[in-house]
């Protein structure tokens, strides 16, 4: 599995991790299963929320990572709505119990809400200083609220921002990845399959994706995820609750597209 820094951090982190927001069909069993097998590929890169399941996915995740605490990269997340100063270190304070863990590698704020942006980053500093966090980032930020982030936080800024981002629905290219790259930010892709829209076998670029997995020995969502790597500071976190889909997805891992494979792929979509 390769691995890569995770922004201004001297974490390499995998590039390809693991999801975490479960629907109603998934259940602790499946969930943890996977998520071990993931681990034992390399997929050590984990992303939850303290919103996954009302909790009951950071419960999963803890179950899970029990046993390798140490090997795993651990990502949760504040909903707007805590991220007051004192609600954040109350919030991180839930995920770490809920996740029988000291620390998260990295916490971020799961979108931009109604309290002041310093008030977030100052909590995230205190948690910081005081080892419950080891970086901070952001998620769903468009240019103006990562600039205004890095109003606050100066060069240290967030260690990443985590957008939506899929073959089929590739904003984040026009400024967030510019951005990103500028400010060595990571560029984490949630939904790298399109949260269940994955072009289909028979259509046009399910065709083409086929083609080019044929000609890797890989598989259509293996090139998929692959392609959203591209950019040398970005990952992909897909979620998986069925053991076949992680191996697969941890076989991307190691993948290379070439620059005629990159560039067929980014004209048919
Ligand atoms: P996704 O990863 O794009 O898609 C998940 C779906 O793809 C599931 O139905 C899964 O099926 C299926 N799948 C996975 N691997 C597969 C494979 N190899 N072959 C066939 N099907 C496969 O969707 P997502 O859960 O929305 O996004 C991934 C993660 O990003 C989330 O779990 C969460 O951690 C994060 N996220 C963050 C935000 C945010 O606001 N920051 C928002 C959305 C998501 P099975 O479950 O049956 O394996």
């Amino acid at each position: 599995m390769q691995k890569r820094q995770f922004g201004r951090t001297k974490r390499e982190v995998a590039v390809i991790g693991q999801g975490t927001w479960y629907g109603k069909d998934d259940d602790r069993k499946s969930a943890i299963a996977t998520l071990r097998k993931g681990i034992e590929l390399g997929m050590t890169h984990i992303d939850t929320a303290e919103m996954y399941l009302s909790g009951r996915a950071e419960e999963w995740v803890g179950e899970a990572i029990l046993p390798v605490r140490e090997e795993i990269f651990l990502v949760s997340k504040v909903l707007p709505q805590n991220a007051s100063r004192k609600g954040t270190i109350e919030a991180c304070e839930g995920s770490l119990s809920r996740l029988n863990t000291d620390r998260l590698d990295c916490y971020l704020l799961h979108w931009r809400g109604e309290y002041p942006l310093d008030d977030t980053i100052e909590a995230f500093r205190e948690l910081q200083s005081n080892g419950k966090i080891l970086s901070w980032g952001v998620s769903n930020f468009d240019v103006p609220d990562l600039r205004e982030a890095r109003r606050f936080s100066g060069d240290e800024g967030p260690a990443c921002n985590q957008v939506l981002y899929h073959l089929q629905e590739r904003a984040a290219e026009h400024e967030v990845i510019p951005w990103c790259e500028k400010h060595h930010c990571s560029f984490v892709a949630y939904s790298p399959f399109g949260h269940g829209d994955f072009p289909g076998p028979r259509t046009p670029k399910g065709r083409l994706l086929k083609e080019i997995a044929d000609e890797l020995h890989a598989t259509p969502r293996q090139v998929a995820l692959r392609f959203l790597l591209h950019w040398p500071f970005s990952f992909a976190i897909p979620k998986a609750s069925d053991v076949d889909h992680v191996i697969e997805n941890a076989g991307a891992g190691d993948l290379l597209l070439t620059a005629m494979q990159i560039d067929h792929i980014d004209k048919a979509f």
